[in-house]
């Protein structure tokens, strides 16, 4: 017997309609290039109604920064059931260029930030043929891009009353590219049903427990990870977005945060780190900032500590991955250190269980080492045009390429990306952990561990690190250091300090980049 509710599909219109309808006031601030704009729900509502009626393609791009006009395409493009591509200008050029030649659109929707960009990769792209400029129409530059469209010149004309068609819920909207540390990237295609539910699930209370009082300072890209589900963050929970445009200048974050009372602030740890000695060297407080979504990466404890202790703000430490739409694990933690130190739990809408080299569970005994993998609403279950990208196990659950240990309650605490462990002697040594420990010395700003080979263990970790500006960190007295936080056996066989680490596009460290310096003798154990 089937249910007799209505049948309203999970799409992305509603999402925005729901925001128009009860938050219709509520800001949205947008930093573009020489341009500030202050908006709301319901504007931005019958701009994406406007831009809807005026397309008529499968697939669109985006190659843009966070601003109010690539947040329309969020809704206006998906709302009409074709796909926005959101391209991540932080790839290597040729990597850009691949993707949008893969996924195969007419149609790119640029900035001015990105029109330099745009324009060097013109010659390498076989499909796009047009070029939509997201700039007011009086700041339309000079360009060698051909068939170029102001944004508002498109949108004008456009039908503020469009009616959004019926939806399957499982049709495809956004389409997001890995960061192709391995190979090229590969794509994950989001559907509406696996979108909005990825944003109800990590909006909600046991993620970044989010409201209508809420202000979000939108940092990652929107080109990553779905923007974090950020976009759809907004409207759905009725919270004011701040979107600081390509801004990842740390002086101006922090004016945004204090000017525009954000409450939430997502990023990196890396963005967070050099917030924390900015406040520290300017003297300066985080206003109403109230916690920081983390993400992407492990944040270091002492980090995690200094804004707990010294500015009351939290930190949600969150897990997941492009083929996982967003965020899948979640700590949130109270104000507990410990608790925010690990990954979390499975939100709503996701399982998690580790199993061993054999593909058998392995033990949740919160020690034992296995590989991770993932099930649910918003996981993705193949690889855009790649079926042939082994990706599921029988049973229906997608490896991740990371290591964990989960713990009887189900808490997740991940060591390792398993190609970064250090197998020395048949154990895992972690480098994340090791990482983390080295991090702790006050005269370490970042540091990487990589597995070299070892004729008797296998491998062993290899310590590189950037000392803090003025400090003169020594092999000895981080050896001194380490072996007070890791076994014995884990102190790495040999220390390296350099000026400075490769980081990849998200602001993560490019631990292959760093591999290629070893193998070219740029970097020396
Ligand atoms: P990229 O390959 O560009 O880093 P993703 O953003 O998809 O692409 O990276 C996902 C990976 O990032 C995860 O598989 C995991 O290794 C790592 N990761 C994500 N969140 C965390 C976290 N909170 N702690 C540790 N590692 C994380």
């Amino acid at each position: 017997m089937l249910g007799l509710n209505q049948d309203y599909p999970l799409t992305l219109p509603t999402v925005l309609t729901h925001g128009a309808a009860n938050f219709g006031a509520t800001e949205i601030v947008s930093h573009g290039h020489n341009e500030t704009v202050r908006t709301n729900y319901a504007e931005i509502a019958a701009r994406v109604r406007r831009l809807a009626s005026q397309l008529h393609q499968e697939m669109y791009g985006s190659l843009a920064w966070n601003t109010h006009r690539h947040l329309e395409l969020f809704y206006g493009i998906t709302g009409t059931g074709a796909v926005l591509h959101t391209a991540n200008p932080r790839l290597p050029p040729a990597q850009i260029a691949y993707t949008i030649n893969f996924a195969g659109y007419r149609t790119l929707f640029i900035d001015l930030d990105t029109l330099p960009l745009a324009e060097s990769l013109l010659s390498q792209l076989t499909h796009v043929e047009e070029f939509v400029i997201m700039a007011p129409r009086d700041d339309m530059p000079a360009t060698t891009l051909p068939n170029v469209v102001n944004y508002e010149d498109l949108i004008a004309p456009g039908d503020p009353d469009y009616a959004w068609p019926d939806l399957d819920e499982k049709t495809a909207a956004l389409l997001c590219f890995t960061s192709g540390t391995t190979g090229q990237p590969k794509g994950a295609l989001y559907s509406h049903r696996g979108t909005v539910l990825n944003a109800l699930s990590a909006g909600g209370g046991n993620g970044w427990g989010l409201n209508a009082d809420d202000a979000i300072l939108a940092v990652p890209g929107f080109f990553h990870c779905n923007g974090w589900a950020i976009p759809f963050f907004g409207p759905m929970y009725g919270a004011k977005l701040v979107l600081p445009g390509r801004g990842a200048d740390t002086a101006f974050l922090h004016r945004l945060i204090v000017s525009e009372n954000i409450t939430v602030g997502p990023g990196v740890p890396t963005i967070w780190l050099g917030m924390l000695e900015h406040c520290r060297e300017t003297g300066q407080g985080l206003g109403r900032l109230d916690r920081l979504f983390s993400g992407g990466t492990a944040p270091p404890a002492a980090m995690m500590e200094a804004y707990l202790k010294d500015y009351g703000v939290r930190t949600i430490h969150g897990w997941g991955m492009t083929e996982t739409t967003s965020g899948s694990t979640m700590s949130f933690a109270q104000n507990d250190l410990a608790a925010m130190r690990t990954q979390g739990k499975p939100l709503y809408g996701n399982e998690i269980r580790i199993v061993d080299e054999t593909g058998k569970p392995a033990p949740q005994d919160g020690k034992t080492p296995g590989l991770l993998q993932v099930r649910g609403h918003w996981v993705a279950a193949a690889y855009y045009k790649r079926p042939e990208v082994e990706f599921q196990t029988p049973d229906g659950w997608m490896g991740t390429g990371d290591i964990a240990a989960i713990d009887p309650d189900n808490t997740l605490h991940l060591l390792d990306r398993a190609k970064d462990m250090v197998k020395s002697g048949g154990e895992w040594i972690s480098s994340q952990a090791l990482e983390e420990a080295a991090l702790c010395h006050p005269a370490v700003l970042e540091a990487a561990v990589l597995a070299i080979p070892h004729p008797k263990w296998q491998e062993r970790p290899f310590l590189v690190v950037v000392p803090r500006p003025g400090a003169n960190p020594t092999d000895d007295n981080l050896r001194a250091h380490l072996s007070e936080l890791v076994p014995k056996w884990w102190l790495p066989d040999s220390i390296a300090f350099v000026d400075e680490l490769p980081h990849g596009p998200t602001g993560k460290l490019a631990k292959n980049v760093l591999r290629s310096w070893l193998a070219d003798g740029r970097l020396v154990p």
